[in-house]
């Protein structure tokens, strides 16, 4: 049994806590294949909204850097929002089951290349996109009434993109949904008792044991989790991930931007992909001064979506171990 590396296991994690199987005998399902043939970038009819010159085409401006001349980052409301920025500042009801669907959602245009993804950004301009992260989560997490801030991208249709420009999207909510809740009590729940952040005894943990770590510099640390939900799924942190995006200095954010760029390239060539999620895992509004509170980016290399046993069981399965994973990475230059 110890020689059979294919052996599958339930392995259990802890954000949120619950049992994840990783089945590596499983990686060679033919399915995959096919899906790997089909076109990676969606292609909407007409012309882009993103382009520069097609301006007129989108909301009107709210943020954009540099603030006068060419833009390279452009932030604008999204023409079709999952929440409305009407009702902000309407107090919840005690007790019911509906509220009006109140919140910010906003898209950053990630430089003037149609083509472009953040893997070929030179460093210019990916400094200027996480400083627009940044600014926007800080901004959302300060308006009255927003309880979480989600930012994310999505590339390739895949990862449920609509629009090849690249663009990220920054989502401030009234609620709090059920995964950001499970994650926030679960992290304080941690604090209390142990003293230092949830994320910090992972990365803790993750740095002794090292083979799932894929690049260590100064300040910040990506690594392949213990029981991921998705092959090749990869976090980057800094060291001292605490509070919220909003609050990283300069210095931390080139590193992290830099650090999650080269990841990003490995995780793509490691895992075969080109499709992907960049997730920007932040904690509640209200309680991101609060000691308990952190915040990490998640990579994850996308090939189509969950299977039945996921719906039913709620067990991701993932069909590569995390340390062969990180290992292939590692092998890989960038
Ligand atoms: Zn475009």
């Amino acid at each position: 049994m110890a020689d059979d590396v294919d052996a599958p296991q339930y392995r259990r994690a802890p954000l949120p806590d619950g049992w994840r199987i990783v089945a590596p005998g499983r990686r060679g399902v033919p399915l995959d294949a096919r899906r790997a043939e089909e076109p990676v970038l969606p292609k909407p009819e007409g012309t882009c909204p993103f382009c520069p010159g097609n301006e007129a085409e989108t909301e009107e401006t709210t943020w954009q850097d540099p603030p006068t001349g060419p833009w390279q980052v452009r932030v604008v409301p999204n023409r079709y929002p999952v929440l409305r920025a009407t009702g902000l500042d309407v107090p919840a009801v005690g007790g019911g089951h509906v509220r009006p669907g109140a919140g910010l959602h906003e898209v950053i245009v990630e430089g003037r290349a149609h083509e472009a993804d953040l893997v070929s950004y030179h460093a210019e301009l990916l400094e200027r996109v996480f400083r627009a992260y940044r600014e926007r989560v800080g901004t959302f997490e300060d308006v009255d009434g927003i309880r979480h801030v989600s930012l994310f991208r999505n590339r390739g249709r895949r990862a449920g993109s609509s629009q090849p420009h690249p663009h990220a999207q920054v989502v401030g909510a009234t609620v709090l949904g059920p995964e950001v809740q499970r994650r926030w009590e679960r992290a304080r729940e941690h604090e209390r008792r142990e003293g230092r952040t949830l994320l910090a005894t992972v990365m803790g943990r993750e740095l002794r044991v090292g083979d799932r770590i894929v690049e260590a510099t100064e300040s910040s640390v990506a690594f392949c989790p213990f029981a991921p939900a998705f092959p090749y799924e990869t976090w980057v942190a800094p060291r001292s991930a605490t509070g919220s995006l909003a609050g990283l200095s300069d210095e931390g954010l080139s590193d992290v931007a830099a650090l999650v760029q080269r990841t990003v390239r490995r995780a793509l060539r490691a895992s075969g992909r080109q499709a992907y999620n960049l997730i920007f895992r932040l904690p509640p509004a209200q309680a991101r001064h609060d000691a308990a509170a952190f915040w990490y980016v998640e990579i994850l290399p996308r090939s189509g979506p969950a299977g039945a046993l996921e719906l039913t069981s709620g067990m991701p399965v993932v069909w590569v171990t995390p340390e062969d994973a990180a290992a292939r990475m590692r092998a890989l230059s960038e």
